[in-house]
């Protein structure tokens, strides 16, 4: 199947902290996929921003290697010099007062105009006031925020406060990556899409839900950013809630941005406090040739949970009584992202008590081998009786739709190109935002309060044993993690 490629708008983009990781390993590479594509227009300009002084040359020569590094390799060996040809450098600091008008002569009236916010939280206001008060800004220019948007619920709101006193909610996009994945947007359409799941997608029908986003890696080179904010501010504050959301949330009349995040809303409103006995927090210990959590930190008496699991119930009529259990972890068996719907048992069995127990189970993966499988019981082939077992209908999306999974625009890619188009749906509003940390600031104060300790778990596994009784204790179990 051939991907459609939509052209956007001509458009400026200037990305502050051009220089950075994320503008090295994601925005730049993925800018240029999109324009082998053919979905970056040849006029377009992206204009790396930050202090480091260097000419645009130099910039040129950043933007090669990083793509050479991260990127994919250039269809034809001019396309790359090409691409490189609408690459531009400022040196500007964001406190400072130079360098905002040679950055505002490369921007034209008629192009799309976005300022890509790479840089950390704290300098956001700073950018936002000199691209207001400096001229830069239009009342149709976009900003794009990172995470991490806050770090609990005031800082959260004095970060909007601060944006909303320069752009309108409508320029503001909140990037949660999550949202860019091609599964995550599937999820709306099998949802709303098809007849056949949205009938029985609630509390009468599914038993529970799981959501796992399990990484093999450690704390890494991160070790010091992580520390202070933890599995639960890192993950489950942004890119959980937004997966369970999208699985919870009420059909949107349209599919349209305020419609979307309206119903997500209402899931975050309509979650109940968590108790402490739903909650388990973990910290990996040393193994498999690796150190512990606590090495790489560099703070033996860290108490900063690099896994959680937890059981969320929403309290509304659609989901009274499912619980959502939600876990994340670092150092675990496997990569693996995906979310888990586990449908009650049929209400009778004419088979008997030997049939056993048989449930449908629909498994959605956003990574690795995006796709879904669907369990569906059937009767065992062959003689002896009817006995029963479940098969998987199995799609992985890219051997189903025949998909080059290279032309596939990554999530980053993705979320660019809406910025252009002005399409705020995959994008965070800021009073979601808030209303996450309205859930999760009372989570966090509990066990600070209450001096929890994370418990230690040996890496390359599931994580701790106490994350298994979570689940054992009200009858059910994990799905594994697999390799
Ligand atoms: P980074 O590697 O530390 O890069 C920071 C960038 O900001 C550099 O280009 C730096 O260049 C520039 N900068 C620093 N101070 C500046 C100032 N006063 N004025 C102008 N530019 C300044 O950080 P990063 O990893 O790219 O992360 C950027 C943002 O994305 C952060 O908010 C981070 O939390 C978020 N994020 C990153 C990732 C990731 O994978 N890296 C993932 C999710 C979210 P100079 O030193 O030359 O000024």
């Amino acid at each position: 199947m051939v991907s459609r490629v939509i052209p956007v708008d001509t458009f400026d983009l200037v990305i502050f902290g051009g220089t950075g990781d994320l503008a090295r390993r994601k925005i730049l590479p993925g800018l240029f996929r999109r324009y082998c594509a053919g979905q970056m227009p040849p006029e377009a300009k992206i204009i790396g921003a930050a202090r480091s002084e260097m000419d645009a040359a130099e910039f040129r020569e950043m933007v090669r290697e990083a793509i050479g590094e991260f990127g994919s390799a250039p269809q034809s060996a001019g396309q790359l010099d090409a691409f490189l040809e609408r690459v531009f450098y400022e040196a500007v600091d964001a406190k400072g007062d130079g360098g905002w008008d040679a950055l505002k002569s490369h921007l034209r009236d008629d192009a799309v105009r976005a300022f890509y916010f790479s840089v950390a939280p704290s300098l956001f206001g700073d950018i936002a006031e000199r691209l207001n008060h400096k001229g830069l800004s239009t009342p149709d220019s976009r900003i794009v925020v990172e995470k991490p948007f806050g770090h609990d619920l005031a800082s959260a709101k004095a970060l909007n406060a601060t944006l909303a006193q320069y752009f309108d909610e409508t320029q503001i996009y909140r990037i949660d990556h999550y949202l860019g994945k091609e599964t995550v947007q599937n999820l709306m359409a099998v949802r709303f899409g098809n007849t056949l799941f949205e009938p029985l997608w609630n509390a009468q029908y599914v038993d529970h839900i799981e959501i796992t986003v399990a990484e093999t890696v450690g704390v890494g080179g991160r070790g010091a950013y992580y520390d202070k904010s933890g599995a639960m501010r890192d993950m489950v504050q942004n890119h959980l809630m937004q997966l369970l959301c999208l699985i919870a949330m009420e059909p949107p009349a349209k599919f349209e941005p305020d419609a979307v995040r309206d119903e997500k809303l209402k899931v975050i409103r309509a979650l109940d406090p968590v108790e402490p006995q739903d909650i388990v927090r973990g910290q990996y210990g040393a193994g498999g040739g690796e150190d512990s959590y606590k090495t790489h930190v560099e703070n033996d008496r860290s108490r900063t949970e690099s896994f959680i699991a937890l059981k969320a119930q929403i309290s509304n009529w659609r989901w009274a009584g499912t619980p959502f259990y939600l876990r994340t972890g670092k150092r675990l068996r496997a990569r693996t992202s995906d979310i888990t719907v586990v449908f009650k048992d049929a209400p009778h069995s004419i088979f008997g008590a030997d049939a056993g127990r048989h449930r449908n189970v629909l498994s959605i993966r956003l990574q690795p081998n995006e796709g879904m499988t669907l369990d569906v019981t059937i009767k065992e082939p062959g003689p002896g009786g009817m006995r029963l077992i479940d098969v998987p209908l199995d799609m992985a999306f890219a051997d189903a739709l025949g998909t080059d999974t290279e032309a596939v625009p990554d999530a980053y890619e993705r979320l660019i190109m809406d910025v252009i188009r002005g399409n705020q749906t995959l994008f965070m509003r800021g009073d979601e935002v808030e209303a996450a940390w309205a859930w999760t600031d009372p989570i966090i104060e509990g066990w600070e309060a209450r001096g929890d300790v994370p418990v230690t778990y040996d890496p390359g596994g599931s994580g701790p044993e106490d994350a298994l009784m979570l689940l054992h204790r009200d009858g059910r179990r994990w799905r594994e993690i697999k390799v």
